[in-house]
């Protein structure tokens, strides 16, 4: 048993008009009669029925045009065209311009009415289900795609500060690598670590110290070009990738940003050792220094370590 919908039903002759309607009433349906192609079509301007049961041969408006107008307005609303024996062809001619299905007057047997607009009911039913499915679906692909790319940027970014993390670090140098031995270019790599950091840590809190990271960290973004690529390798050591740079390049780089992260007032700084916050910081560059990620890696270090005995905020 199909629920109840809205039907216009469209007759010139008032009888059969009346038993249709009588019929899809008791059916549960909320039907609407009009008594002419013309009025059928002032009413569905106003409300487009999902289904219209018309009579083809009627003065004015045909049903076929009506047929016509109303597939045009609304493509998905079912049209049930009734027809007598004598015009059976004209029939098969509203089957082509989109009826859905016809009924033949006069009417043997009245259960045939019900049974052929119960089924276009479920027709219109099931269409309206499945477009109910298909916006779901559409819906949760898309949050399902903007998941997906939150995941995967989450993977790749620093949980506490924001920038790139050791694992798109490593990822972006790989890339850098093939690129620059490919291209005959060079690059520099920049390794930096917060000097005293247990000392400041130890004497202004590990949120305090947490807080100081941040800073650095949108200092250290706010340094680098835009084709650089700066992440946190852990801790309190960072590292910047320089596409382009030579080591004399990379030098003044690491340089301006020792000094400038050394006249930036942190908060506590006077506290340091060294009277303000203060990086050390190593370079190496492809292929002067080494031709492999590792070993950049190693040689920049080693750098670092140099500058850190030399009595830190210091490039090497
Ligand atoms: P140096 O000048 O030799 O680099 O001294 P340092 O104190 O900076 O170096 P050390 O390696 O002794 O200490 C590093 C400290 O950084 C210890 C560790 O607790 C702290 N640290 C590492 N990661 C974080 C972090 O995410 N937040 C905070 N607050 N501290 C961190
Ligand atoms: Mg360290
Ligand atoms: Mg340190």
């Amino acid at each position: 048993m199909s629920t109840g919908m809205p039907i216009l039903v469209v007759d010139d002759e008032e009888s059969l008009r009346g038993l249709i309607a009588q019929i899809l009433t008791e059916e549960g349906h909320d039907v609407t009669q009009a008594a002419s192609g013309e009025e059928a079509l002032a009413v569905f301007r106003k409300d487009q029925h999902p289904l219209v049961i018309t009579d083809i041969r009627m003065g004015g408006i045909s049903g076929i045009q009506l047929l016509r107008e109303i597939k045009q307005m609304r493509p998905e609303t079912q049209v049930i065209i009734i027809t007598s024996h004598a015009s059976l062809d004209t029939a098969l001619t509203a089957l082509r311009a989109g009826a859905y299905d016809y009924l033949i007057k006069p009417f043997d047997d009245l259960e045939l009415i019900s049974a052929v607009v119960n089924r276009a009911v479920d027709k219109i039913n099931l269409i309206a289900e499945n477009r109910v499915l298909i916006d779901k679906l559409k819906s949760s692909n898309l949050e399902l795609e903007l998941v997906n790319r939150l995941l995967q940027e989450l993977a790749v970014r620093d949980g506490l500060t924001g920038l790139h993390n050791h694992r798109y670090f490593q990822e972006f140098l790989a890339i850098e690598l093939a690129r620059a031995q490919r291209y005959e270019r060079v690059f520099s790599l920049v390794i930096l670590d917060v000097d005293f950091f247990k000392h400041y840590n130890d004497t202004q809190g590990h949120l305090e110290g947490d807080r100081l990271l941040c800073v650095l960290a949108q200092l250290l973004k706010e340094w680098v070009r835009k084709s650089d690529v700066v992440a946190r390798y852990g801790g309190e050591e960072f590292v910047a990738v320089l596409p382009e740079t030579t080591r004399e390049g990379a030098l003044a780089f690491a340089e301006s940003l020792r000094q400038r992260i050394a006249d930036y007032a942190f908060p506590h700084r006077e506290t340091q050792p060294l009277g303000s916050v203060t990086v050390s910081l190593g370079v190496a560059t492809y292929p002067e220094n080494a031709i492999d990620g590792p070993a950049l890696i190693n040689f920049a270090d080693q750098a670092l370590y140099r500058a850190k005995r030399q009595g830190r905020n210091v490039v090497c």
